[in-house]
């Protein structure tokens, strides 16, 4: 995903790739640019998981945080199933 500034009548507008408009419009230019750093300060190319080693196993997996430690394979075992 990638935004740009897209003037609007006097104003501009961010807007992302397919023409949506994100924000704004904003009277001054540099409005506008400061919401499009907002926005690529959120990196589409670094996902919110980062890969980690399961601490059971072997297994390398996406960790969606601090708290998350074991592959999915190990979080069914450890937890008692549900029927
Ligand atoms: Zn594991």
């Amino acid at each position: 995903m990638s935004f740009h500034i897209a003037p609007v009548g006097d104003c501009f507008a961010v807007k992302d790739a397919d023409g949506e408009t994100i924000g704004g419009p904003f009277v001054k230019r540099e409005r506008a640019a400061q919401k499009l750093r907002q926005l690529n300060k959120r990196d589409p190319e670094q996902p919110e998981t980062a890969k980690r080693k399961c601490m059971c196993c072997p297994t390398m997996f996406h960790s969606q945080g601090a708290h998350h430690r074991m592959c999915d394979r190990c979080r069914q075992k450890s937890q008692p199933v549900a029927l």
